[in-house]
């Protein structure tokens, strides 16, 4: 990817990208202790800006899970917010874009351990198109490997050396010719896909692992629990068997990169008729044009980039 004419937030400034550099013997480098952030900012032709969706939500999550690992922000929350912002204008990106803030332990000592250590915020963006096939849905697989439990690295937490259970299951699925895959806890029950939350329809009702699941407390899966109860779709949160996949009569994923994926095979077996299905698609359009900003945005959940911020005494303006 190039980078020239990029810039990053970090240690506190706007800087261009290639200063944005850490030691080798970053704690976090070494020992992924760091939280991280990915929202996700969509460029409307229509308005010719960019909306960051529920940016403050994010940097919110960011900051709460930073007591997991015992860090504190460098800066308040609504100073994160507006960085995000500035470095989005300085960017004057006209395309969709992925935003990645990173607390991270900057201390260069040897030897794991999270207390006394000082912390520090980066921040970077890129452009960011469509992460899996929304459209037609995707092919998943059911992972041999098992979704980290809460008393071994909690996936609530967003922390990066976390990631490396989603990278192992991520490639396997890609490397046996599906596009995703989805991990069992070590009670062997339905958890989440390597970075997204997973929704089944069964019977009308939409029904996703609870938050005990070893789950990462979604944005989007929050966003859409919400969504459906206002289109009157009951929304059970409840634990559930891998074979209730194969029965399931829809089956999507969703998270900021994800969005909402549909599931259309899950182990060589077809979801229902194997083509996305009429709740998923509803769930899909309902969302879409709320982060697009062609619904109303009654909750305020998007931060404009133009200085014009729908979201009232916020970060968009300057
Ligand atoms: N689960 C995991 C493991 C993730 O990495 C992500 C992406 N952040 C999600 C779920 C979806 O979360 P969100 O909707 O907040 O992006």
């Amino acid at each position: 990817m190039a980078i020239e004419n990029r810039y990053a937030f970090f240690d506190g400034e706007i800087v261009p990208i290639e200063r944005a550099k850490i030691s080798i013997m970053t704690s976090a480098f070494n020992y992924g202790t760091a939280i991280f952030e990915g929202l996700r900012g969509y460029w409307s032709d229509e308005a010719e800006r960019l909306y960051v969706f529920r940016l403050h939500e994010h940097i919110e999550r960011l900051r709460r899970n930073g007591r997991i690992l015992m860090m504190d922000l460098p800066h308040p929350v609504a100073e994160i917010e507006h960085a995000v912002v500035r470095l989005l204008r300085k960017e004057a990106f006209r395309e969709d874009v992925y935003v990645r803030p990173l607390l991270y332990k900057s201390a260069c000592e040897i030897g794991p351990r999270i207390h006394g250590d000082p912390c520090a915020l980066a921040i970077f963006a890129a452009p960011f198109g469509r992460y899996l096939d929304t459209k037609n849905g995707i092919a998943a697989c059911v992972s041999s490997w098992r979704r980290l439990a809460d008393n071994a690295i909690p996936p609530r937490g967003k922390i990066t050396g976390a990631y490396v259970d989603s990278a192992l299951a991520k490639s396997e699925a890609i490397l046996n010719g599906f596009d995703e895959a989805i991990l069992l806890s070590e009670e062997g029950l339905v958890s989440e896909a390597t970075a997204a939350n997973l929704f089944l329809v069964r019977n009308r009702e939409l029904i996703t692992p609870p938050v005990t699941a070893d789950i990462l407390e979604g944005i989007t899966r929050a966003t859409l629990i919400a969504l459906a109860r206002e289109d009157g779709i009951p929304v059970v949160e409840r634990s559930v068997h891998r074979s209730e996949l194969y029965v399931a009569d829809e089956i999507f994923l969703c998270g900021t990169a994800s969005e909402v994926a549909p599931v259309i095979e899950v182990d060589r077996r077809a979801v229902a008729d194997g083509v996305p299905g009429g709740i998923t698609r509803t769930l899909a359009a309902r969302f879409e044009d709320l982060v697009r900003g062609r619904s109303e945005d009654s909750r305020g959940w998007l931060t404009a980039v133009d200085g014009s911020s729908r979201r009232s005494g916020d970060a968009g303006r300057d």
